[in-house]
């Protein structure tokens, strides 16, 4: 019989990273209104529609000559589930962002942790700015799945044992590693969101590659879709343009 207690709390191991639009004023009239301004005076939103062909073209324009303001007149707030190592790529990003982070000061950090799924690719070839990422080998995958697993379940249960000894949460949460699982709001702006995108996400219609992180790629590919859905001719005119924020 073993003399080692029974852990009161279940590791979960998650892959995925979840982004969930929660509340937004976004639409391309927005863009619209804004630009118009400055040539045409105050218009309605009704007045913005009636000719189409004529708004795309305008935020083409915008988008190609880098007229950026107009595309700051909206607003999108997302739910971000993610690993904090991607947030701490995600925070990086200070201009036109609002941020708010669960706590791990006031209240309990839950056992949830990262683990990559099997379209991760685990191993890198080349030197740093001219490198590629390959699948790996069974057996890396499994030591890597393994070396996640026992380190998660030990780091978890020494901040447990810290707690259950008095230990103040913001003190026993430096023992956690950075694939626990954190929640967040962000809020940015079309403008904000199009630099996130083009420096997160790698596309084959961008003139400046980037080589982003998989996971907050994944977060970058979410939000994406999201806001695409809200403001179609300004994200296809974002594609056309080589997915540059203006
Ligand atoms: C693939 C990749 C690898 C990276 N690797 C590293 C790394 O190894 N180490 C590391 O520390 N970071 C790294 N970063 C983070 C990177 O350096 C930026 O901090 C991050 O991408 C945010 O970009 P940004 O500053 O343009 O965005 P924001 O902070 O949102 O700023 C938007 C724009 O505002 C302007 N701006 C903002 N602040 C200032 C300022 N103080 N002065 C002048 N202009 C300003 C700039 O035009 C900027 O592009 C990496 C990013 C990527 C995408």
């Amino acid at each position: 019989m073993s003399d080692t207690p029974e852990a009161d709390f279940k590791i979960e191991l998650r892959s995925d990273v979840t982004v969930e639009l929660v509340k937004h004023t976004a639409s391309d009239a927005d863009v619209l209104f804004a630009a118009r301004v400055s040539t045409v005076g105050e218009q309605s939103l009704d007045e913005l529609k009636k000719d189409p062909e004529r708004s795309k073209g305008l935020i083409n324009y915008l988008m190609r000559d880098r007229h950026g303001s107009p595309f700051e007149h909206n607003s999108m707030t997302f739910l971000i589930s993610a690993p904090i190592f991607v947030f701490r790529e995600f925070m990086r990003h200070r201009v036109g962002w609002s941020y708010n982070e669960e706590s791990g000061r006031y209240r309990e950090l839950q056992p949830v942790f990262y683990v990559p799924d099997a379209s991760r690719k685990l191993v890198q070839e080349g030197r740093p700015g001219k490198y590629r990422f390959v699948e790996g080998t069974e057996a890396q995958r499994e030591l890597t799945a393994r070396a996640m697993a026992d380190s998660y379940e030990q780091a978890y249960g020494t901040y447990r044992e810290m707690l259950a000894a008095g230990v103040a949460r913001e003190v026993a949460r430096a023992v956690l590693p950075v694939g626990l699982y954190s929640s967040m709001y962000a809020t940015c702006n079309a403008r904000s969101l199009m630099h996130f995108i083009g420096l997160r996400t790698q596309h084959e219609l961008a003139k400046v590659p980037s080589f982003p992180q998989r996971e907050i790629e994944m977060v970058g590919e979410k939000m994406e879709a999201a806001w695409a859905g809200l403001m179609p001719l300004t994200h296809a005119a974002f594609n056309a343009n080589g997915r540059v924020a203006p």
